[in-house]
C-alpha cells in the first residue's frame, strides 16, 4: 500500500457518500443516547472536505492532514468536531515528511489519532465512545504488522476489529459524552460516534482493497 494525497482524497469522497446515505440511522442512534446531531455534524464536516478536494489533493500528506483537521475543527459542531480536528492535527505531525501513506505510516497516523482523541476527550477504551472503534483497530493493526501478516490480511483484521468494537459499545456504560447523563448510561444502544468511526475505517480499507 502506497497512498498519495489524491488517493486519500478519493477515500474522503467515498466516506462522505457513505455518510450521506446513513443519516436516518445515525441520527436515530444519537437521538437515543445523545442530542441527535451527530450525523449532521459529521456529514457536514465531510461535505466541506469534499468541497475543498482539489486544494487538499495538491498538498503533502502532512499538510493535507493539517488542513483536514483545521477544516473539521471549524466546520463540525459538537464534541466530534473538536475530537476529529485534534485527531487529524496529530496525524499531520505523525506523517512528518512522508511522501505517501505506507502501512507503517498508517500505523503512526492512526496511533496519533487515537492518542489525540483519548487525551482531548479524557477517555479510555470501554467507555462507550468513538475510541471503542479506533482503539481495537489500532491494536489489530500493530499486532498483525508485528506478526508478519500480509497487507491485505492486516487491513481486513483492522477493519473487523473496528466493526466489532463499534458493536461492542451496545453493552457498555457511558462515562463520557452525553450518554452518561442517561439513567441507563446508554446500555442497550450503540454509540453513534463509534459507529461512524468504524465506517471510516471500513471504508478506508474498502478503498484500498478495491483500488
Ligand atoms: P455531542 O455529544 O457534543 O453532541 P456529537 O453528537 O457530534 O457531539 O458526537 C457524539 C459522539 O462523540 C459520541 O457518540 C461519542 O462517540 C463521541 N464522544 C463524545 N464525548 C467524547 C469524549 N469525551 N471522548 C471521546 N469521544 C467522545
Ligand atoms: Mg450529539
Amino acid at each position: 500500500m502506497n497512498l498519495t494525497s489524491k488517493d486519500y482524497v478519493e477515500y474522503i469522497k467515498m466516506i462522505s457518500k457513505r455518510y450521506e446515505g446513513c443519516g436516518d440511522y445515525i441520527t436515530s442512534l444519537d437521538a437515543a443516547t445523545g442530542d441527535g446531531d451527530h450525523w449532521t455534524n459529521i456529514n457536514s464536516g465531510f461535505l466541506k472536505l469534499v468541497e475543498i478536494a482539489d486544494e487538499l489533493e495538491a498538498l503533502s500528506i502532512s499538510d493535507m492532514m493539517k488542513k483536514i483537521g483545521m477544516t473539521l475543527m471549524s466546520a463540525v459542531g459538537g464534541s466530534s468536531g473538536v475530537l476529529y480536528g485534534s485527531a487529524y492535527l496529530a496525524a499531520a505531525k505523525a506523517a512528518k515528511e512522508s511522501e505517501t501513506i505506507t502501512i507503517d505510516v498508517l500505523k503512526d497516523i492512526y496511533q496519533a489519532m487515537l492518542d489525540a482523541i483519548m487525551q482531548r476527550g479524557n477517555v479510555q477504551p470501554n467507555q462507550k465512545t468513538m475510541i471503542d472503534a479506533i482503539y481495537p483497530a489500532v491494536q489489530a493493526l500493530k499486532i498483525s504488522i508485528a506478526d508478519g501478516f500480509d497487507e491485505k490480511e492486516i487491513l481486513v483484521k483492522m477493519k473487523d476489529a473496528a466493526l466489532e468494537g463499534a458493536q461492542a459499545t451496545k453493552q457498555m456504560e457511558a462515562f463520557r459524552g452525553r450518554a452518561c447523563y442517561q439513567a441507563d448510561k446508554g446500555v442497550g444502544h450503540l454509540d453513534p460516534g463509534a459507529v461512524t468511526m468504524s465506517y471510516q475505517i471500513e471504508t478506508f480499507v474498502q478503498y484500498i482493497l478495491t483500488k
